[in-house]
């Protein structure tokens, strides 16, 4: 068995393609959606990640603003910052760059954003809904990992998923969504004794922790899909994965590539949730 390549690149242009679409419908209704991007201090990813983030709301026809700070700006004047973005009847998406400086208070900035302008699904109401079930703005990468699966034909009801890490932006809201659609979910951390044991039980095995080659071929099953959320930089400072890709291929089923697999499908979500918060605020106004 030689896994197959689950094309994040491919899979994330189609949803974008649909997008399209939906942004040429809400200008003809006279709104172009717009996502605001904060980033505070000079952290050279975070800037990457920024500007990777506007150029594709640029490429889709979408608004897109950057307000760019000095590490050195207080948490009051982040989130007087928020607050006008949460008036601005331009702006449909808020999203603050994470790490924050160490002296602003992550979850007080997060709770700042509107809940209905909350793209990143970050906000106290949002993650209580997506656990409930119910309707709002799902974690990015989590959702793509979903779309991902989805766009793949994996069934998931039944299935044995394992998630290795617990953070709140990926591991933690992607175990839920397994959950949802019916999958037994086992979670793993820094503090399980042997991740072996468990990742060789997974029918679909989900890493997000931030460990080049933390996963070989000895911790999986044979036949197992394997979605690599690791970005990391190797000994020849190229970007890899979580996953040792050239040993666990030949074992899987489906395996995500790093760079190409989950990344793409990041951006695209954060892009499909300010559409989405567009013809929420559409709806509303009518
Ligand atoms: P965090 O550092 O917040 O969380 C890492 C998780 O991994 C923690 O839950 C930690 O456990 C767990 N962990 C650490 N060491 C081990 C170990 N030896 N065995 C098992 N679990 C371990 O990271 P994020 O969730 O933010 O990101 C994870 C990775 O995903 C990173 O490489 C990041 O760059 C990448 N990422 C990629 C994205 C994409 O679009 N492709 C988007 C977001 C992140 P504990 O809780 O016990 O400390």
């Amino acid at each position: 068995m030689s896994g197959e390549l689950i094309n994040g690149k491919e899979i994330g242009q189609s949803i974008r393609n649909e997008l399209v679409e939906r942004i040429e419908k809400l200008k003809k209704q006279g709104i172009v959606p717009g996502l605001a991007v904060i980033l505070v201090g000079d952290n050279a990813a975070s800037k990457t990640y920024v500007s990777n983030k506007q150029k594709t709301c640029e490429s889709l026809g979408m608004h897109s603003k950057l307000l760019s700070f000095e590490s050195t700006l207080t948490e009051r004047e982040l989130i007087d910052t928020i607050q006008s973005l949460n008036n601005d009847t331009e702006i449909n998406g808020i999203l603050v760059q994470l790490p924050l400086p160490k002296h602003i208070t992550e979850s007080a900035v997060l709770s700042a954003i509107s809940p209905d302008k909350d793209v990143d699904g970050f906000h106290p109401t949002n993650v209580g809904k997506m656990f409930l079930g119910q309707e709002t703005f799902l974690p990015c990468t989590p959702y793509g990992v979903m779309k991902l699966l989805e766009h793949t034909g994996i069934e998931l009801a039944g299935k044995h998923a394992v998630v290795v890490g617990r953070s709140h932006i990926v591991g933690k809201p992607m175990g839920q969504l397994l959950l949802q659609k019916d999958a037994t979910v086992t979670y793993a951390h820094s503090k399980t004794p042997d991740l072996q044991a468990i990742t060789r039980q997974a029918d679909i095995l989900v890493v997000a922790v931030g460990i080049v080659n933390l996963i070989t071929a000895d911790h999986i099953k044979d036949g197992a899909v394997i979605i690599d959320v690791g970005m990391n930089r190797n000994e020849n400072n190229r970007l890899c994965g979580d996953v040792d890709f050239a040993s666990v291929q030949p074992k899987s089923s489906f395996i995500t590539p790093v760079p190409g697999g989950v990344g793409p499908m990041t951006i695209t979500m954060l892009m499909e949730n300010t559409v989405q918060s567009a013809e929420n605020k559409l709806r509303q106004d009518k």
